[in-house]
């Protein structure tokens, strides 16, 4: 019998692989290079939270947890979000431990979308959010964020895009790849269109902990929405956990058992050293995450006023750990700045329309690097622009 001459499904034939991945690709081979790329922290995880992984392999915690997670670890982490944010949730019903925030956003989506949903993306964000609605079968309607209002999202921009398919709204505040952070008031605006329009909200709250000036509202914190909201957080960025693959997310009782069995089936349960680390990290991880949260601030200051010296103007993230120039000065769009600057200067930055088309015109640069490596990424892109 002939073979198919592709035996990929259709949806995931047509799926476009990441930009981001594209563009590093490109530095392979090249040394000497700043990357100013990628989404992740430059610390290691703290050792206290390494060594509870190393005793939890040292006394045997080699076998699968329950489903959901450990229900010490979802203890604690109902009592975090309490503490912080003043949302209770139920740490047996209401709470699923998962492989990343990366999981946990897949999961909430397949568990709430029959096929032909649609569900609003508010852009630019980070690459898997469109891609993981078709993958649950649903339809991404793409909100673009403007530049003019510091990429936040306008409530009546949301609301111009509701249809009688649309089920959720997806937002992501500190933002990846802007940085910006939307206000409690902005929020209860936006809580305001799911609410009359009895939508979900899919809260991506991974930066939660990474806001430089002011307090942090979750969401879920917002006057009735605790009942329409999923919240999606992780390990990786405040804890700088990337590798350990964790995170969680909260959600009201049915969701969360939706979320279960589709975890229960595909995954099992998240890594358990990796789960006994996440306990060190919320009991006794918080001074670390404020040293790391001084540093991101101390760089971000300095990044932000560098790109505006230089010319490109840049306005200051509340949070996360990117800054989101434009570039538009040089004449240039982002792939070919990024591109020829990566060339000249052997410096790497993402280009704004891998994360949505209302990226262009900027890149993505993180400052998750030292303050030396940073100096130096200045230093060089300030003689690439200059010499423009
Ligand atoms: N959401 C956002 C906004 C992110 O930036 C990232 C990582 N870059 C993730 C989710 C995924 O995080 P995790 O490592 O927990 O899967």
């Amino acid at each position: 019998m002939e073979l198919k001459t592709s035996y990929l499904a259709k949806h995931v034939r047509t799926l476009q692989p990441s930009g981001i991945r594209k563009f590093f690709d490109a530095t392979a081979g090249l040394t000497d290079v700043i990357s100013l790329g990628v989404g992740e922290p430059d610390f290691v995880t703290p050792w206290n939270v390494r060594e509870a992984a190393i005793l939890s392999l040292e006394d045997g915690y080699t076998s699968y947890t329950a489903n959901a997670g450990l229900l010490e670890l979802r203890v604690e982490i109902s009592n975090y979000i309490d503490n912080n944010y003043c949302v209770n949730y139920d740490p047996e019903s209401e709470i699923t431990v998962t492989v990343g925030a990366s999981e946990a956003i897949d999961i909430a989506l397949r568990a709430i979308l029959d096929p032909g949903d649609e569900v609003l993306v508010v852009e630019p964000c980070f690459v898997s959010y469109a891609p993981l609605v078709t993958l649950a079968g649903g339809v991404p309607v793409i909100v673009e964020s403007m530049k003019d209002n510091d990429f936040k999202v306008l409530p009546e921009q949301l609301e111009a895009a509701v249809t009688d398919r649309t089920k959720a709204i997806m937002i992501c505040s500190p933002n990846n790849p802007t940085g910006s952070m939307l206000s409690k008031a902005e929020m209860e605006r936006i809580a305001d269109i799911a609410k009359k329009h009895d939508l979900l909200v899919l809260s991506d709250e991974i930066y939660a902990e990474l806001v430089y000036d002011e307090l942090y509202t979750s969401f879920a914190a917002i006057e009735g929405m605790q009942e329409r909201t999923i919240l999606v957080s992780g390990f990786s960025k405040d804890l700088a956990m990337t590798g350990w693959r964790l995170g969680f997310v909260c959600a009201p009782k049915e969701i969360t058992k939706g979320m279960l069995k589709i975890h229960q089936y595909a995954i099992m349960c998240a890594s358990t050293m990796a789960q006994h680390a996440g306990l060190e990290g919320l009991k006794n991880g918080r001074r670390d995450v404020a040293e790391m949260r001084k540093s991101y601030r101390q760089r971000r200051n300095y990044i932000v006023q560098s790109l505006n010296e230089m010319g490109l103007k840049c306005y200051k993230p509340e949070g996360a750990f990117y800054t989101f120039p434009n570039i538009e000065s040089t004449g240039m769009d982002s792939e070919t700045f990024a591109t020829r600057l990566l060339k000249a200067e052997r410096v790497v930055v993402v280009p704004g329309n891998a994360f949505g088309a209302s990226g262009e015109g900027h890149v993505r640069c993180s400052y998750a690097t030292s303050m030396a490596q940073l100096q130096e990424a200045m230093t060089r892109m300030r003689r690439f622009v200059e010499k423009l």
